[in-house]
């Protein structure tokens, strides 16, 4: 087909949630590289929003996905699943959590968080303690729970009434956590480096007094790690910057490698308020998502990626932090390891994504002023120098 074709049918048939799409669409992916459907070479500083973390058809994942597809695709949980169960030995054996349950995407893992916590005062006999509190600017997904959980009013304006006590408060602000914590208060989730609200990094000395406040007042510490976990920040995950640990995280995005899955992880004695019957999915911790989910988080271990999204982000950040000499109109380079955004004094960033995309480079913007870079963890010095050149000719005229 052509594009003009898939764009027809696209505005005809498929929900308009998405708007105007940048003009393309990609046959293969190698890599870094995309092949646009005219044959045009892209390179992917997004990677489809964190989740290419070995970039387009990396072996382990294109022969683990397709081994296990011969295999056996889906089975339900009525029975043991052998992925499963190493999958979720992986991630405990490298983290703080004690026991894994998998979902199929950043929200429902985040919804599971949210049910966890709650039941487990619960199983108590602390029926009051069930209220959320959340951070301004934050993203916790797209479901009732999860947009109420999202500190940002233009994902949640038009779906009110609101799923029922969740509100949130400014990042970095201890007085504010202060404030709003009650008897009713289950849990404090949040991102450890915020994504979608602009790439904001929490403060090293506000996320040790969050773990305080939540160790003094019986509160879980719930980290949403879906963006920032999983190498994507120089460390496996984003709470190994803060000297602390929450009691339950959360994982999505990158754990397939973009085969869908999410992971909820959590710490005893919290795990263990699941009994049998108290939660479930049909498709989460299938064969064939568990496959994807081992070869892609092995291969990031293996590999040493953390240790390159950390030198190469330390690089990238630092060639763009020289890029605010020459153009003054970049006021901020935020972010860590690889996870990176770059604001403007001026609302130019929708435009920069597009004479990138022009240019051969994906980018994504956030708000008007910020272009943000999630590139694949394989990342190397040359991509980033073939990217600075592309940015340097985009600026130019600004
Ligand atoms: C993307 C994202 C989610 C939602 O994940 P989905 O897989 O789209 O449901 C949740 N939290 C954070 C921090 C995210 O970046």
């Amino acid at each position: 087909m052509t594009l003009n074709e898939v764009i027809a049918l696209d505005k005809k048939y498929f929900m308009n949630t998405f708007g105007d799409r940048l003009p393309v669409f990609f046959t293969k992916g190698e890599g870094l590289k995309l092949w646009g459907d005219d044959g045009k070479i892209y390179y992917d500083f997004l990677a489809g929003i964190a989740v290419n973390a070995l970039g387009h058809s990396h072996p382990a994942l294109v022969n683990a996905i397709t081994e296990q597809a011969k295999n056996l695709i889906h089975c339900s949980n009525y029975y043991y699943i052998e992925s499963q169960a190493r999958l979720a030995q992986l991630i405990v054996e490298n983290s703080c959590c004690d026991k894994v349950f998998f979902a199929n995407s950043g929200a429902e893992a985040n919804e599971g968080a949210i049910k966890l916590a709650r039941l487990y005062f619960k199983k108590q006999g602390l029926d009051k303690k069930y209220e959320i509190i959340t951070l301004e600017r934050s993203f916790h997904g797209r479901t009732l729970a999860t947009i109420a959980a999202t500190g940002q009013e233009k994902y949640q304006k038009n779906y009110c009434p609101l799923t029922p006590k969740f509100l949130s408060v400014p990042m970095n602000d201890i007085e504010a956590l202060n404030h709003a914590v009650t008897e009713y208060t289950c849990a404090i989730m949040l991102e450890p480096i915020q994504g979608e609200g602009g790439v904001n990094p929490a403060n090293r000395e506000y996320i040790k007094q969050v773990r305080k406040l939540c160790d003094e007042k019986n509160i879980l510490l719930i980290f949403d790690e879906v963006q920032c976990g999983l190498g994507r920040t120089g460390k496996l995950l984003g709470y190994e910057h803060y000297g602390v640990e929450p009691d339950i995280f959360t994982l999505a995005k990158a754990l397939g490698g973009g085969f869908p899955i999410g992971a909820l992880c959590a710490k005893e004695p919290y795990a263990s308020a699941f009994e049998p019957g108290d939660h479930g999915s049909t498709f989460g911790g299938n064969p064939l998502a568990c496959s994807a989910g081992y070869a892609t988080l092995s291969t990031i271990i293996n590999d040493k990626l953390c240790e390159n999204s950390a030198s190469m982000g330390e690089y990238f950040m630092d060639v763009l932090n020289r890029l605010k000499e020459e153009f003054p109109i970049i006021i901020e380079v935020r972010g860590k390891g690889l996870m990176i955004g770059v604001e403007f004094s001026k609302p130019i960033a929708g435009d920069i994504k597009l004479k990138l995309f022009d240019s051969g480079y994906l980018v994504s913007n956030l708000g008007s002023n910020t272009i943000r870079m999630l590139p694949p963890l394989i990342i190397t010095k040359d991509d980033i120098d073939g990217f600075i050149n592309a940015l340097k000719k985009v600026l130019q005229p600004y």
